[in-house]
């Protein structure tokens, strides 16, 4: 089959999947106001590796079938694969200015990854290698939108997962012939109302203990959305409910690719679809041993790119409306973000030049200039966020709705918001735009996903310190002072 269109990707989601919402169950999540500017969105991504144009930068032959495959799903055996699978991520993060943090690259290169390294899902206990090669197969061939959860709830986090004393995370309750029953709430998957499949896998910082206990607690498997049983508790959307045009809340509108706790409630999960059962080890090492989180970085270091870029943009038209860019500090400023874009580059080409071989032949990018976006760059959007509110100050939010130029009182509109390089129409739209990149809700979310989004940062960044060979370091310095205390001491 190859690569879908965006009419495909719709009618694939509607499928009567149970999402509920604001204390009611969603009837179609393709139609629904909260969720269907997303599903519009991936879409149209969809339909972006369709078009003539594109068809080469984003897909490639299938090594199976030669039918068009999206590019996000290749296992690369070169840097030149890395580049031209990087090149893809930028035209689908470009389209969605980095704010669709799930466009589906991010999920296809994971799996594609796990395909790469199957045989780290085998061990002497258990044999499912075969199966995540299987599904990684599947998912290419057949453009499957995948999410993912990997976290247990929020209860006791002073305790392991298998040590809580409530009894709310997911575990196994039971098998049978056809497969294994899971029961309780995975925390947090984001584009799970209008993906297709959700991929439940462990977090590397949250590792199980070898207790007999946390065996419930591991497993990993694959999942449609609309599996009886699989219940979707979706957050409040981000929009303003009596918004006067979708023009007020543009990213909202386009960008809000959903939350929501993915409750299993007795879910049965085939055997054909499992990828780790009661296997503490494979669990604990599952994403270390396939490189996942790395080749992940890779993506979500282009949609940073990208996002870093779309701010600057931003920045610099706001700060050209009013003149506010012929002041010193606002110059300042904007070499700031010119400079984050400058270096998130930077590290992604470092990346694919230091490729080092990987499972199955694949390549790998240079994990540390990728670990160096995933940790630098959460602060500097918040910061590129203050940057935009510190030039748009308080025209940022004195702006009325863009409705209002289609309203009795739209010749006073059009006379007293215009500025002095643009007039009201645009302005309005602009800074509409604007307070929506830095100061609403979806500004807010925006800020809380970049700094959590691939895991805690205190707990990730600690552990990246300690696996630093930190042995040169000091020999380095030792060696100086003796040297130094030879000659001067
Ligand atoms: C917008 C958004 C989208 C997300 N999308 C997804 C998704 O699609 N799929 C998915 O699987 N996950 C997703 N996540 C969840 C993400 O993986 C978690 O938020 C992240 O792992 C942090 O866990 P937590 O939120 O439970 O915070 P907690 O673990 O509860 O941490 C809260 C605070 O306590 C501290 N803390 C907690 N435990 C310890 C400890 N043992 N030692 C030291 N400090 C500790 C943390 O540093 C932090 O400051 C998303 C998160 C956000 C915010």
């Amino acid at each position: 089959m190859g690569i879908r269109t965006g009419a495909q990707y719709l009618d694939g989601i509607r499928d009567d999947r149970e999402v509920w919402c604001d204390g009611e169950r969603v009837k179609d999540v393709t139609t629904d106001v909260r969720f269907a500017g997303g599903a519009k969105t991936m879409a149209e991504l969809c339909d972006l590796q369709n078009q003539p144009d594109m068809i080469d930068k984003m897909t490639y032959e299938s090594p199976t079938t030669g039918d068009r495959v999206g590019l996000s799903f290749i296992q690369p055996k070169s840097a030149e694969d890395l580049t031209h699978r990087r090149k893809m991520f930028k035209i689908w993060s470009d389209y969605t200015c980095g704010m669709f943090g799930r466009s589906p690259d991010f999920m296809n290169v994971m799996l594609s990854s796990y395909g790469a390294a199957s045989d780290a899902f085998d061990s002497e206990q258990s044999q499912f290698g075969k199966n995540v090669a299987a599904y990684y197969e599947y998912a290419r061939e057949n453009d499957v939108v995948t999410t993912h959860a990997l976290v247990s709830p929020q209860v006791d986090r002073s305790r392991a997962p298998d040590a809580q004393v409530k009894d709310i995370a997911a575990r196994i309750v039971g098998d049978n012939d056809k497969g294994f029953i899971i029961n309780g709430v995975r925390m947090l998957a984001t584009l799970a109302a209008i993906a297709d499949e959700i991929v439940v896998m462990p977090a590397p910082s949250y590792p199980l203990t070898d207790a007999e206990e946390a065996k419930t607690h591991a497993f990993g498997f694959v999942i449609p959305v609309n599996t009886p049983g699989l219940k979707l508790i979706a957050r409040p959307w981000v929009v303003h409910q009596n918004a006067g045009s979708p023009m007020d809340y543009p990213l909202a509108n386009h960008f809000d690719d959903s939350d929501c706790m993915i409750l299993f409630d007795n879910v049965l999960v085939p055997w054909e679809k499992t990828f780790i059962y009661r296997d503490i080890d494979v669990y604990n090492n599952a994403q270390k041993n396939t490189h996942t989180h790395t080749h992940t970085s890779h993506q979500f270091a282009t949609k940073d790119l990208a996002k870093a870029e779309f701010m600057r943009d931003l920045a610099i038209t706001v700060a050209r409306s009013t003149n506010v860019d012929q002041f010193l500090h606002i110059q300042n400023q904007l070499a700031e973000l010119i400079h984050v874009a400058e270096w998130v580059e930077s590290c992604i080409r470092t990346s694919e030049i230091d490729c080092f071989p990987g499972p199955g032949g694949t390549v790998v990018p240079r994990r540390e200039s990728l670990q160096t976006v995933k940790f630098m760059f959460p602060p500097q959007f918040r910061r590129a966020c203050e940057i935009i509110q510190t030039i748009g100050a308080g025209g940022l939010f004195m702006v009325p709705s863009f409705k209002m130029l289609d309203s009795d009182l739209s010749p006073e509109i059009e006379k007293y918001f215009q500025a002095a390089n643009i007039d009201s129409h645009e302005r309005i739209r602009l800074f509409r735009l604007a307070c929506d990149a830095a100061l609403t809700s979806f500004s807010g979310r925006q800020q809380l996903y970049e700094r959590y989004f691939a895991g805690d940062p205190v707990r990730s960044s600690a552990g990246y310190a300690n696996s630093f060979d930190k042995e040169p370091s000091i020999a380095r310095i030792t060696a100086l002072l003796d040297r130094w205390e030879a000659e001067l001491g």
